[in-house]
């Protein structure tokens, strides 16, 4: 009877502790591509040790212009696995399909809801809501059982261990910002829309539709920064800052870098949340 249960308790040991034994992948690793950094951090985390990762956009590029350059398309070709952000990012998405037609092609705005820009387009700047995050998880998630269906389990244990540090850091900043005072914050591209949503913030650009701001419409923006008492406008490196330097000046306040393609998602995401809810109370 004493034996029994230690072996029961070893057994249930295991399954809390997600010991899970993943199996030998016949063929090596999977090859993954996909194409913003931050996506990096989100397929690890469930992949693991059993995928490559190739990131197409490269660090400091644009991605909303960039196209995918010969080099790349070769790598494309020997992947498993496509993981796109969607929301219209991958414009050219069709000219990949072409060079791999056997390759799993995973849109990880599946399930999402988008928010439409005025010209109809929807915004693609998904990953920046942790809540987003969890539904491009859970099709990442989907993406990898179909290339490897054996792993499913450890695949889903993975995933959900990251669903977890997604949702305790979206309880923190929720608790954050449902004390601020203010709810606007200025950002020079706009790329904020899903983070704002979240936590009933309003992001105010400073491009006007994608562009460098006229003057009007500029002026309408410090207008209101000063009457918001508005202490900080939020840039990413992308971008050229010219516009911000002026209307930090004539507004009084600081520019902070925020970067909307760090490679350290979950990290970067508790920065820009800290950074802007500090914004929201000073
Ligand atoms: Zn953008």
């Amino acid at each position: 009877m004493k034996g029994l249960s230690i072996l029961v308790v070893i057994a249930l040991a295991a399954l809390l502790c997600g010991c899970v034994s993943p199996e030998e992948l016949p063929s090596g690793k999977i090859n993954v591509v996909t194409t913003i950094a931050p996506q990096r951090e989100l397929i690890k985390s469930v992949g693991k040790d059993f995928v490559n990762i190739t990131v197409l956009v490269p660090p400091g590029a644009e991605p909303h212009t960039f196209e995918p350059t010969p080099s790349q398309m070769r790598a494309v070709a020997d992947a498993d696995l496509y993981i796109m952000n969607g929301a219209g990012l991958e414009f050219w998405m069709d000219r990949l399909l072409q060079v791999n037609k056997k390759m799993v092609v995973v849109d990880t705005s599946k399930g999402i809801d988008l928010v439409w820009e005025s010209g109809g387009e929807a915004d693609p700047h998904i990953w920046l809501s942790l809540r987003n995050a969890v539904v491009q998880l859970d099709n990442i998630y989907q993406g990898l059982v179909q290339v490897d269906p054996d792993n499913k389990d450890f695949y889903l244990k993975n995933k959900e261990e990251y669903v977890q540090k997604l949702q305790s850091l979206d309880a923190e900043l929720n608790q954050s910002f449902s004390t601020a005072h203010r709810k606007i914050f200025v950002v020079h591209h706009p790329a904020w829309t899903y983070f704002a949503r979240d936590y009933n913030l309003e992001q105010v650009p400073l491009m006007e539709n994608e562009k460098e701001p006229g003057p009007k419409y500029l002026g309408e923006v410090i207008d209101l920064a000063r009457k918001n008492n508005i202490t900080a406008i939020f840039v990413e490196p992308e971008f050229n800052p010219k516009a911000a330097e002026v209307i930090a000046k004539e507004m009084n306040a600081r520019i902070i870098d925020l970067d909307p393609l760090a490679e350290n998602y979950l990290e970067n995401m508790r920065h820009a949340g800290k950074m802007i809810a500090e914004s929201l109370v000073s």
